[in-house]
């Protein structure tokens, strides 16, 4: 009994330490560089690109060596597109994270759906179509440092920023620096 006991916990261990480890790199990608240069692609709106660099600063205010830097030669880009256009789910933002051969990631580009009516005072209301550009961008730019939804990798964390929701989240939480502070 005290046997079977102690394999059980052993099991519990082996199961619950690498999930820990886990949390916010499921598929073991990452930069090869803690800092990534950005650019917004002029077809965004003033209002857009202020709202996406207070919210890359934000990341780059975060524990951690995370910095990303609207300047440069860059690898990571903002732009918009009609997602229905394109035939992509009618979702706020989508990003999409370029990643060689070794789990390197080597770039990203992050759309904003123009079929959203945008603003910077954080209305997320899905009836009226209403989307927060802060909350939105600095959601895409927690994708962009390879931290995936709590809820996908099976935790409970409501209130990140990681959680995509329809409430706005123009700061990050607790969990979100947890993330890129473990993986920077
Ligand atoms: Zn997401």
């Amino acid at each position: 009994m005290k046997r079977k006991t102690i394999i059980i916990l052993s099991l519990l261990l082996i199961l619950v330490v690498p999930a820990a480890a886990d949390a916010y790199y499921a598929p073991g990608d990452k930069w090869g560089s803690s800092t990534v240069y950005y650019m917004n692609d002029t077809n965004l709106s003033g209002t857009a690109t202020s709202c996406i660099n207070a919210m890359a600063n934000a990341w780059t205010d975060a524990p951690g060596n995370w910095v990303l830097r609207n300047a440069g030669p860059h690898t990571a880009y903002w732009t918009k597109a009609s997602f229905k256009a394109k035939g992509w789910p009618d979702w706020p933002g989508i990003s999409a994270v370029s990643v060689n051969m070794s789990h390197i990631v080597t770039g990203v580009t992050s759309y904003l759906n123009t079929d959203y009516n945008w603003n910077n005072s954080g209305i997320m209301n899905v009836s009226t179509r209403n989307c927060d550009y802060k909350t939105i961008s600095l959601h895409e730019m927690g994708h962009w440092g390879v931290l995936d939804h709590p809820s996908l990798i099976g935790q409970n964390h409501p209130e990140a920023v990681m959680q995509p929701a329809w409430v706005a989240k123009q700061s990050l939480t607790t969990d979100d620096k947890s993330g890129i502070d473990y993986l920077y």
